[in-house]
């Protein structure tokens, strides 16, 4: 296939890990037979320095115009005194508006060596494997009405709106259901039905589009029970299908299990162009020392492959590449451990693409 990437490396570490992903993409682009064109552009403090806004318009164009988005990381210390309207995590909120991503994707997943990063005991966590699919744009982070008010006894009013509509609820569920297809083949919905009136329409719309996906189990769960459950027994969840809020607070919780935040990727998917990035931030602090770990950004490259391409089987294969370089001991310092082979972000990259074949 051909194919055209926007890469946005960004700030701090970004810089440093999203070229190992690259260098990942183009070796599967060679051995099975895809043209990838990889197109970069400047986002956040890096694009502030050269062009005085963190989202310049030539980005945008260039990710509107591309078939995918790869991303690093953007902010620093050096852009934290800007106004808020011109930080470097401004370009965060303007291009996943702009590419309309209405649907976040975040996997959390155990890997057998690196059990022992997690605080939770082994025995919960051995073999979980979650996909967290939160709804992006709507819910109570954007309803109406919203804001404060003054109340004539002097005391204030603090209002925020959970508002979902029909075709909201549709379109992740049928990107939840999808997601289920490539996977275990079960979605377990979130929702408060027994108290919120768009939990209501949430499940009765979700049970609806459910119709079209006979192969798919689906199953519902409260909240509360669901935050529960991840810590108690998290392997029998496969795909979580969440609102905004819900799934921003059980996709942390979740990523938490696993105990490394070098290693969780992510993919943001909407109408059209998907923007596929690792969870983490710039890391300013280990930035530039060629210590950060390249992992959470190539395995958002295999997302991408999946998601964005439906390359399930070279996505298959980053991940299974990923897999042997752990289990020959290779760490970044992040995720070191007793006896194990502890490399810098470049290595770590050489060594996933050596076992790429
Ligand atoms: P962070 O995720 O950058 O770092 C948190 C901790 O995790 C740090 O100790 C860091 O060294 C470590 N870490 C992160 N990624 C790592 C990796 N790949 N390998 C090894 N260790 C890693 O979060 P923060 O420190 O709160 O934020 C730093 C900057 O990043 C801020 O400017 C923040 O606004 C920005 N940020 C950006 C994004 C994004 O671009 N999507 C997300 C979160 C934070």
């Amino acid at each position: 296939m051909n194919a055209k990437i926007a890469v946005l490396a960004g700030d701090g570490v970004g810089r440093e890990i999203v070229p190992e992903a690259v260098k990942i993409l183009k070796a599967i682009g060679e051995t099975y037979h895809h043209s990838f064109h990889f197109t970069s552009a400047d986002i956040g403090g890096q694009a502030i320095d050269k062009a005085g806004v963190p989202l310049p318009n030539d980005t945008l164009a260039l990710a509107k115009q591309s078939d995918a988005v790869l991303l690093g990381a953007v902010g620093g210390p050096k852009w934290e005194g800007l106004d808020y309207s011109l930080r470097p995590e401004r370009a965060l909120l303007g291009i996943r508006e702009a590419l309309g991503l209405y649907a976040n994707l975040r996997p959390a997943k155990v890997y057998a060596n690196l059990i022992d990063a997690s605080t939770l005991k082994r025995e919960v966590i051995e073999g979980i494997d979650i996909l967290v699919v939160r709804e992006l744009t709507g819910g109570i982070y954007f309803g109406k009405p919203k804001g404060i008010e003054q109340l004539p006894n002097g005391d204030e009013r603090g209002v925020n709106t959970e508002v979902y509509t029909t075709e909201e609820v549709r379109r992740i569920a049928k990107v939840a259901f999808e997601a289920a297809r490539k996977r275990r083949k079960k979605v377990t919905s979130v929702d408060k039905a027994n108290v919120l009136e768009s939990s209501e329409l949430w499940r009765k719309v979700v049970i609806e589009v459910h119709k079209d996906y006979p192969d798919i189990e689906l199953s519902h769960i409260y909240v509360d029970n669901a935050a529960m459950q991840l810590v108690r027994n998290p392997r029998q969840f496969d795909v979580l299908l969440c609102n905004n809020m819900f799934g921003d607070i059980l996709s942390d919780e979740a990523a938490m299990l696993t105990g490394s935040i070098g290693m969780l990727p992510s993919a943001s998917v909407g109408a059209k162009v998907g923007l596929f990035e690792p969870i983490h931030g710039s890391a300013p602090d280990i930035a530039g020392k060629n210590i950060a770990n390249p992992i959470a950004t190539i395995a958002s490259a295999a997302m991408m492959l999946s998601y964005a391409f439906q390359l399930d089987k070279e996505a298959e294969a980053i991940d299974r590449a990923i897999v042997k370089t752990l289990d020959l001991g290779y760490r970044t310092k992040d995720i070191q451990s007793p006896g194990a082979r502890i490399v810098g972000t470049a290595e770590m990259g050489d060594a996933i693409l050596r076992n790429l074949t």
